[in-house]
């Protein structure tokens, strides 16, 4: 069966021409990059290059760009940088909506002691910006706001908070996770201090990552070793993963150089535009303004989202739900529940997350599918029928 993979906002492929680059640096060229020999030598100029070319996608230099293990990595060392670096100061500001990467760090520091604000967001996932400044004060450390939100897609308006918390001379840290590759960014002309990235959401291996520090930025390093990095984060590199997200990244600034992303806007729009209009009670979760091009959220209300995932599985369909169902709880996302979605959108709501390898005829593929398989379920669902009767008693009325 093909599998129709729409779930890039999960994980994406890894692409051809990056593979191609790595593999010969498993087994013929393995030497370790600090080597003295030639052998070695030749391997370090190979990570330059690649620390050239991510450095290009953002608009940093070389000297700027950490390579780490993962997005997550880059996260919380961001973070605890920054609180090492300010030792007097005791509260971080972030937001309700951040990945768990920096959710969770956040709740855990505010158990040691730290005071955490959790800025929150409208109905459509917009961040309240009144609420972001007022907290901000003497005592704050470091400001730690996503980019763009992986489950929605809404892009918060980075540069201008990051402009604003600069001014105050408080560290700015962004989630760039997900916006890396997807829309054009220069943190050169920002005011970002540290934004983390990884390699994995933009068709490099797993288990790369980056963390841009910001040139005369006060930093810690995490993982304390050897010189690597510039002292930035010890361990021998992960030659081949880095060799890669280099390629990975001159590929993406090709696609944004090219204004590839409005054939991926394209397939995004007709994709929720069809299923808003063919599915009765179907809703997009987020502002449909400012959102990654690629990524749709549908609450198709008074259904479950892992039944529909399974249904679509059927077809060979991969996509992501709402609700966080490996806790076993079914409790809908806290993205959601942050945006006040009602129970009965939040626990049906599904995310598309499209690349640039998806095509037109799988989104028709989808399309075909779909609205039969919520029909069906809704056919099922108790929540649908007492939603159905209460319409038409209304209507009675
Ligand atoms: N931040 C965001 C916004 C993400 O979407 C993800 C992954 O889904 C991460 C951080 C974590 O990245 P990684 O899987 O590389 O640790």
């Amino acid at each position: 069966m093909k599998v129709i993979y729409v779930d890039n906002n999960a994980t994406t492929k890894v692409a051809p021409e990056v593979l191609e680059e790595m593999q010969p640096y498993f087994s013929e060229y393995y030497g370790n990059p600090s080597s003295m020999h030639s052998f070695g030598g030749n391997v370090a100029g190979k990570i330059r290059e690649a620390r050239q070319k991510v450095a290009a996608l953002i608009g940093a230099t070389p000297e700027e760009i950490v390579f780490t293990s993962c997005g997550t990595e880059s996260d919380g060392t961001a973070i605890r940088a920054a609180l090492e670096s300010n030792p007097d100061k005791r509260h971080i500001v972030t937001t309700r909506v951040e990945h768990p990467a920096v959710k969770n760090l956040g709740e855990t520091l505010s158990k040691r002691g730290y005071r955490v604000t959790f800025v929150p967001v409208d109905s459509e996932g917009r961040l309240d910006l009144d609420y972001l400044h007022q907290n901000l004060s003497d005592d704050t450390a470091v400001v730690s706001i996503m980019w763009a939100n992986n489950e929605t897609g809404v892009i918060f308006p980075i540069e201008e908070i990051a402009q604003k918390v600069k001014d105050q001379g408080i560290v700015f840290h962004t989630d760039a996770v997900q916006a890396v590759g997807k829309i054009p960014m220069d943190v050169s002309r920002t005011g970002i201090d540290m934004l983390s990235l990884s390699g994995h959401k933009l068709h490099a291996p797993k288990g790369i990552g980056v963390l841009y520090i910001r040139k005369r930025t006060k930093f810690a390093p995490f993982m304390i070793g050897g010189h690597q990095e510039g002292g930035r984060r010890g361990g021998t590199e992960n030659v081949a993963s880095i060799i890669g997200l280099g390629k990975a990244s001159q590929l993406a600034r090709e696609h944004l150089q090219a204004r590839g992303y409005e054939r991926i806007r394209k397939l995004r729009d007709k994709l929720e535009n069809t299923l808003i209009a063919k599915v009765p009670h179907a809703l997009i979760n987020g502002d449909r303004q400012n959102r990654l091009p690629n990524t749709t959220s549908i609450a198709f209300e008074y259904v479950e989202g892992e039944a529909i995932l399974l249904m679509l599985n059927e077809y060979g369909i991969c996509a992501s739900s709402g609700s966080a169902c490996t806790s076993g709880s079914l409790e809908p996302s806290h993205v959601l529940r942050a945006m006040g979605v009602p129970f009965t959108a939040a626990h049906g709501s599904i995310r598309f997350s499209l690349s640039r390898y998806n095509t037109e005829e799988e989104i028709d593929f989808i399309l075909e599918k779909l609205p039969p398989v919520i029909a069906r379920l809704r056919e099922l669902s108790p929540f649908w029928k007492e939603a159905v009767r209460a319409q038409s008693s209304k209507l009675r009325a």
